[in-house]
């Protein structure tokens, strides 16, 4: 703990125990969350949930496992074809 480095930006009666490495602003105990091993304040953390999270990216993982499962489907149609060729034959 480091003494003397202010009082929490959200809670002005709390003594500060560690600083934001988004905005730089002391923050308490209470107000330190840990994500990825890094400290943030709790709205900064909201605000990086939020980016990985956009519906940008979830719409990009969606496409692409549509066309995996597509692709995987021919793949599997076209091998039981052939099986079913050989058989046959
Ligand atoms: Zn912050
Ligand atoms: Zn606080």
């Amino acid at each position: 703990m480091i003494q003397g480095s202010g009082r929490c930006h959200y809670h002005p009666e709390r003594a500060g125990l560690g600083v934001c490495v988004e905005c730089r602003r002391v923050i308490c105990r209470e107000c330190t969350t840990q994500f990825e091993g890094i400290n943030r304040c709790a709205s900064c953390l909201a605000q990086r949930l939020e980016a990985l999270e956009g519906p940008g990216e979830r719409r990009e993982w969606t496409v692409a496992n549509v066309v995996l499962a597509l692709v995987s489907m021919a793949f599997v149609w076209g091998s039981v074809h052939v099986v079913a060729g050989w058989v046959a034959s």
